[in-house]
């Protein structure tokens, strides 16, 4: 698996979406997540190349730094800590595979949770994450082909569903129930980011 490839097109991607995930944020927010998390997943795309001497824990932590650094706003800090926790779950593994990843992604959430003191259904980026790692866990004797759907699936649903969701985490919870009607910006990046990992999946076992 090329993870220095996947992180590169999630930059490519996020930078080609910021426009739209900023006006997502206009209306519940302050208009700056596609901006600012473009600027940090384009930071990152600039390390990038270092990535190859470092081991996925040494990865994730840098991804981390990075975010919190250059992201101003919450996404950065609550992406950036559910990466720390990727970084230490992932310590000593040499190479990944399901169940591996699927302790990552368990670490992630956890992370989030913690550090954005939300639940799932707050209208948040949690929303579009957990529903992913639950099917993650459930689904494992699928074959990876349709594994890769399902998630794509789960995570297009979650971040959906936060449209009728009345926010109550964040920014978007000072609008009370003018939150309603649109869908959270967080969802938004993180069904971008989920599905870019599949996309690029899917071409390596040639789904
Ligand atoms: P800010 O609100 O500081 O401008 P961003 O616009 O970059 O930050 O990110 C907003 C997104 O961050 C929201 O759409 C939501 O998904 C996520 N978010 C905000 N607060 C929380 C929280 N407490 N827990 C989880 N996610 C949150
Ligand atoms: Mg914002």
């Amino acid at each position: 698996m090329d993870i220095i490839k996947i992180i590169d097109s999630i930059a490519d991607k996020i930078f080609e979406k910021r426009d739209e995930l900023s006006e997502l944020d206009r209306a519940i927010g302050d208009s700056d997540h596609g901006v600012n998390l473009s600027r940090g997943f384009q930071k990152i795309k600039e390390e990038s190349s270092i990535f190859s001497k470092l081991n996925y824990s040494e990865i994730a932590n840098k991804m981390a730094m990075i975010l919190i650094s250059n992201v101003g706003g919450a996404s950065g800090a609550i992406y950036g800590t559910g990466l720390m926790r990727v970084a230490q779950s992932l310590k000593g593994v040499e190479e990944l595979d399901r169940d591996k990843v699927g302790v990552a992604l368990g670490a992630m959430v956890e992370g989030i949770k913690f550090r954005g003191k939300a639940i799932a259904g707050e209208k948040t980026m949690l929303d579009t994450l957990e529903p992913v790692e639950k099917i993650f866990q459930e689904s494992k004797e699928l074959s990876i082909c349709e594994f890769l759907d399902k998630i794509e699936e789960v995570a297009q649903e979650g971040m959906e569903s936060t449209k009728d969701m009345l926010a109550t985490k964040g920014r978007a919870s000072y609008l009370g129930e003018r939150s309603i009607g649109h869908i959270d910006p967080g969802a938004m990046s993180s069904y971008i980011i989920v599905k870019t990992i599949c996309e690029n999946l899917r071409e390596e076992f040639k789904c």
